[in-house]
Protein backbone atom coordinates (compact mmCIF):
# COMPACT_ATOMS: atom_id res chain seq x y z
CA UNK A 1 0.00 0.00 0.00
CA UNK A 2 1.26 3.41 -0.80
CA UNK A 3 0.73 6.13 1.91
CA UNK A 4 0.74 9.80 0.58
CA UNK A 5 2.00 11.97 3.23
CA UNK A 6 0.15 15.68 4.45
CA UNK A 7 2.28 18.64 4.13
CA UNK A 8 2.85 18.00 8.13
CA UNK A 9 4.61 14.76 7.77
CA UNK A 10 6.93 16.18 4.96
CA UNK A 11 8.02 18.52 6.74
CA UNK A 12 8.94 15.84 10.02
CA UNK A 13 10.33 13.83 7.17
CA UNK A 14 12.38 16.56 6.32
CA UNK A 15 14.00 16.86 9.96
CA UNK A 16 14.40 13.15 9.75
CA UNK A 17 16.15 13.81 6.66
CA UNK A 18 18.60 16.60 7.78
CA UNK A 19 19.75 14.39 10.60
CA UNK A 20 20.95 11.82 7.44
CA UNK A 21 22.62 14.72 6.21
CA UNK A 22 24.48 15.30 8.77
CA UNK A 23 25.43 12.20 9.33
CA UNK A 24 26.54 10.98 6.36
CA UNK A 25 28.43 14.87 6.62
CA UNK A 26 30.02 13.90 9.65
CA UNK A 27 31.20 10.19 7.92
CA UNK A 28 32.56 11.96 5.43
CA UNK A 29 34.55 14.32 7.73
CA UNK A 30 36.38 11.21 9.19
CA UNK A 31 37.05 9.39 6.31
CA UNK A 32 40.80 9.35 5.56
CA UNK A 33 43.90 7.19 4.47
CA UNK A 34 44.09 4.54 7.35
CA UNK A 35 40.62 5.50 9.09
CA UNK A 36 38.33 2.10 9.63
CA UNK A 37 34.99 1.84 8.10
CA UNK A 38 34.21 1.11 11.87
CA UNK A 39 34.73 4.88 12.73
CA UNK A 40 32.12 6.39 9.93
CA UNK A 41 30.25 4.51 11.57
CA UNK A 42 30.69 5.62 15.08
CA UNK A 43 30.52 9.07 13.76
CA UNK A 44 27.26 8.74 11.54
CA UNK A 45 25.94 6.99 14.96
CA UNK A 46 26.91 10.21 17.36
CA UNK A 47 24.77 12.53 14.83
CA UNK A 48 21.75 10.19 15.19
CA UNK A 49 21.88 9.98 18.92
CA UNK A 50 22.56 13.38 19.63
CA UNK A 51 19.55 14.07 17.13
CA UNK A 52 17.58 11.46 19.21
CA UNK A 53 16.75 9.45 16.36
CA UNK A 54 16.69 5.72 15.64
CA UNK A 55 18.53 4.09 13.29
CA UNK A 56 16.52 1.95 10.50
CA UNK A 57 19.71 -0.07 9.40
CA UNK A 58 20.81 -0.99 12.55
CA UNK A 59 19.28 -4.22 13.51
CA UNK A 60 17.92 -4.97 10.27
CA UNK A 61 17.34 -8.11 8.64
CA UNK A 62 15.55 -8.51 5.34
CA UNK A 63 14.55 -11.78 3.67
CA UNK A 64 18.05 -12.27 1.99
CA UNK A 65 20.28 -11.35 5.20
CA UNK A 66 21.02 -13.92 7.41
CA UNK A 67 22.21 -11.92 10.16
CA UNK A 68 21.06 -8.34 11.59
CA UNK A 69 22.87 -5.44 9.82
CA UNK A 70 25.22 -4.76 12.70
CA UNK A 71 25.83 -1.09 11.95
CA UNK A 72 24.04 2.68 11.22
CA UNK A 73 25.65 3.26 8.01
CA UNK A 74 26.57 0.59 5.02
CA UNK A 75 30.27 1.41 3.48
CA UNK A 76 30.99 -0.18 0.31
CA UNK A 77 34.32 -0.03 -1.01
CA UNK A 78 35.71 -0.32 -4.69
CA UNK A 79 34.02 -3.03 -5.82
CA UNK A 80 31.40 -3.30 -3.04
CA UNK A 81 28.20 -1.96 -4.63
CA UNK A 82 26.03 -1.45 -1.90
CA UNK A 83 25.28 -2.88 1.78
CA UNK A 84 28.74 -3.16 3.48
CA UNK A 85 29.30 -3.82 6.39
CA UNK A 86 31.31 -1.16 8.06
CA UNK A 87 33.99 -3.56 9.73
CA UNK A 88 37.49 -2.88 10.39
CA UNK A 89 39.60 -2.34 7.16
CA UNK A 90 41.07 0.89 6.71
CA UNK A 91 40.98 3.05 3.94
CA UNK A 92 43.84 3.10 1.32
CA UNK A 93 44.35 5.93 -0.80
CA UNK A 94 42.68 5.84 -3.71
CA UNK A 95 39.41 3.93 -2.26
CA UNK A 96 36.20 4.51 -3.88
CA UNK A 97 33.71 4.97 -0.88
CA UNK A 98 29.94 4.60 -0.92
CA UNK A 99 28.04 5.17 2.53
CA UNK A 100 24.16 5.04 2.59
CA UNK A 101 22.73 6.04 6.34
CA UNK A 102 19.39 5.82 7.42
CA UNK A 103 17.82 8.08 10.33
CA UNK A 104 14.16 7.68 12.13
CA UNK A 105 13.11 11.00 14.11
CA UNK A 106 9.66 11.22 15.51
CA UNK A 107 8.12 8.14 13.16
CA UNK A 108 9.27 9.50 10.21
CA UNK A 109 12.28 8.18 7.92
CA UNK A 110 15.12 9.50 5.57
CA UNK A 111 17.83 7.61 3.58
CA UNK A 112 20.41 8.56 1.50
CA UNK A 113 23.66 7.72 -0.12
CA UNK A 114 26.89 9.44 -1.06
CA UNK A 115 29.76 8.12 -2.89
CA UNK A 116 33.36 10.16 -2.92
CA UNK A 117 37.17 8.99 -2.92
CA UNK A 118 39.59 8.99 -0.04
CA UNK A 119 43.16 10.37 -1.23
CA UNK A 120 44.36 10.40 -4.64
CA UNK A 121 41.65 9.75 -7.52
CA UNK A 122 41.76 7.75 -10.09
CA UNK A 123 39.66 9.75 -13.37
CA UNK A 124 37.40 7.26 -13.70
CA UNK A 125 36.31 7.14 -10.24
CA UNK A 126 35.91 10.75 -10.45
CA UNK A 127 33.57 9.92 -13.66
CA UNK A 128 31.32 6.80 -12.29
CA UNK A 129 30.89 9.33 -9.16
CA UNK A 130 30.08 11.87 -11.26
CA UNK A 131 27.69 9.90 -13.57
CA UNK A 132 25.96 8.52 -10.69
CA UNK A 133 25.14 12.29 -9.65
CA UNK A 134 23.91 12.69 -12.67
CA UNK A 135 21.51 9.85 -13.14
CA UNK A 136 20.12 10.73 -9.95
CA UNK A 137 19.46 14.19 -10.92
CA UNK A 138 18.09 13.09 -13.80
CA UNK A 139 15.91 10.38 -11.53
CA UNK A 140 14.69 12.92 -9.41
CA UNK A 141 14.35 16.19 -11.87
CA UNK A 142 11.71 13.17 -13.44
CA UNK A 143 10.02 13.01 -9.93
CA UNK A 144 6.86 15.40 -10.90
CA UNK A 145 3.20 15.48 -10.54
CA UNK A 146 1.41 13.95 -13.56
CA UNK A 147 4.76 11.51 -14.64
CA UNK A 148 5.09 7.64 -13.28
CA UNK A 149 7.71 5.70 -11.52
CA UNK A 150 8.44 4.39 -14.80
CA UNK A 151 9.57 7.72 -15.64
CA UNK A 152 12.27 8.25 -12.63
CA UNK A 153 13.95 4.50 -13.69
CA UNK A 154 13.75 5.62 -17.23
CA UNK A 155 15.82 8.78 -16.41
CA UNK A 156 18.17 7.08 -14.40
CA UNK A 157 18.60 3.90 -16.67
CA UNK A 158 19.37 6.29 -19.63
CA UNK A 159 22.36 8.44 -17.92
CA UNK A 160 24.12 5.38 -16.59
CA UNK A 161 23.82 3.45 -20.13
CA UNK A 162 25.44 6.67 -21.92
CA UNK A 163 28.13 6.13 -18.91
CA UNK A 164 29.14 2.47 -20.50
CA UNK A 165 27.73 1.66 -16.52
CA UNK A 166 25.62 -1.45 -15.41
CA UNK A 167 23.19 -1.08 -12.46
CA UNK A 168 21.84 -4.82 -11.05
CA UNK A 169 18.70 -5.59 -12.38
CA UNK A 170 16.50 -6.45 -8.77
CA UNK A 171 17.99 -3.57 -6.42
CA UNK A 172 16.19 0.17 -6.65
CA UNK A 173 14.79 2.80 -5.32
CA UNK A 174 11.95 2.51 -2.88
CA UNK A 175 9.25 4.02 -1.23
CA UNK A 176 9.92 5.67 1.92
CA UNK A 177 8.06 7.70 5.57
CA UNK A 178 6.94 5.60 8.61
CA UNK A 179 9.13 3.10 7.49
CA UNK A 180 12.65 2.85 5.17
CA UNK A 181 10.68 0.62 3.05
CA UNK A 182 7.50 1.21 1.70
CA UNK A 183 5.57 0.52 -1.51
CA UNK A 184 6.15 1.78 -4.39
CA UNK A 185 9.75 0.29 -5.48
CA UNK A 186 10.81 2.18 -7.74
CA UNK A 187 13.19 0.52 -10.49
CA UNK A 188 16.14 1.83 -11.85
CA UNK A 189 15.37 0.57 -15.07
CA UNK A 190 11.99 0.70 -16.59
CA UNK A 191 9.90 2.27 -19.33
CA UNK A 192 8.41 5.86 -19.65
CA UNK A 193 4.69 6.44 -18.27
CA UNK A 194 4.63 3.02 -16.82
CA UNK A 195 3.68 2.52 -13.29
CA UNK A 196 2.77 4.42 -10.23
CA UNK A 197 1.45 7.47 -10.68
CA UNK A 198 3.50 10.31 -9.48
CA UNK A 199 1.03 12.73 -6.86
CA UNK A 200 1.79 15.59 -4.53
CA UNK A 201 2.98 14.12 -0.86
CA UNK A 202 4.28 10.40 -2.93
CA UNK A 203 7.92 10.54 -1.02
CA UNK A 204 10.37 7.82 -2.94
CA UNK A 205 14.07 7.12 -2.14
CA UNK A 206 15.78 7.24 -5.57
CA UNK A 207 19.25 5.16 -5.47
CA UNK A 208 20.87 4.69 -8.95
CA UNK A 209 23.90 2.30 -8.30
CA UNK A 210 26.51 2.22 -11.58
CA UNK A 211 28.64 -0.17 -11.90
CA UNK A 212 31.83 0.73 -13.95
CA UNK A 213 32.53 -2.73 -15.76
CA UNK A 214 28.89 -2.12 -17.95
CA UNK A 215 27.57 -5.26 -16.57
CA UNK A 216 24.62 -5.52 -13.90
CA UNK A 217 26.11 -9.10 -12.30
CA UNK A 218 27.26 -8.80 -8.42
CA UNK A 219 27.81 -11.46 -5.58
CA UNK A 220 27.62 -11.57 -2.10
CA UNK A 221 30.57 -11.69 0.10
CA UNK A 222 30.27 -14.88 2.59
CA UNK A 223 29.16 -12.14 5.04
CA UNK A 224 25.99 -12.15 3.40
CA UNK A 225 25.36 -8.81 3.16
CA UNK A 226 28.12 -6.75 0.77
CA UNK A 227 27.51 -6.99 -2.87
CA UNK A 228 29.86 -6.58 -5.08
CA UNK A 229 30.24 -6.53 -9.16
CA UNK A 230 31.62 -9.84 -10.08
CA UNK A 231 34.53 -8.30 -12.86
CA UNK A 232 35.97 -6.39 -10.03
CA UNK A 233 35.17 -3.17 -11.62
CA UNK A 234 34.75 -0.22 -9.05
CA UNK A 235 30.79 0.84 -8.11
CA UNK A 236 29.54 4.06 -7.08
CA UNK A 237 26.46 4.30 -5.14
CA UNK A 238 24.14 7.69 -4.39
CA UNK A 239 20.60 7.91 -2.97
CA UNK A 240 18.46 10.65 -1.73
CA UNK A 241 15.07 10.88 -0.22
CA UNK A 242 12.62 13.17 -2.22
CA UNK A 243 8.88 14.12 -2.14
CA UNK A 244 7.08 14.89 -5.33
CA UNK A 245 5.42 17.95 -5.01
CA UNK A 246 2.92 20.12 -6.71
CA UNK A 247 5.99 22.71 -6.51
CA UNK A 248 8.45 20.01 -8.21
CA UNK A 249 10.77 17.20 -6.77
CA UNK A 250 11.97 18.27 -3.08
CA UNK A 251 14.77 16.65 -1.54
CA UNK A 252 14.40 15.60 2.12
CA UNK A 253 17.92 14.46 3.35
CA UNK A 254 19.64 18.03 1.89
CA UNK A 255 22.00 19.38 4.87
MG1 LIG B 1 19.95 3.99 1.55
MG1 LIG C 1 17.26 3.30 0.09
Amino acid sequence: MVEIKTDTALEAMREAGRVVARALAAARRTAAVGVSLRELDEAAATVLTEAGARSPFLGYRPSFAPTPFPGVVCASVNDALVHGIPNDYRLRDGDLVSVDCGAELDGWTGDAAISFIVGTPRPADVELIAATQRALDAGIAAATVGHRIGDISHAVDTVARAAGCGMPADFGGHGIGRRMHEDPYVPNQGRPGRGFPLRHGLTLAVEPMLMSGGRGDYRTDPDGWTLRTIDGSRAAHIEHTIAVTRDGPRILTAL
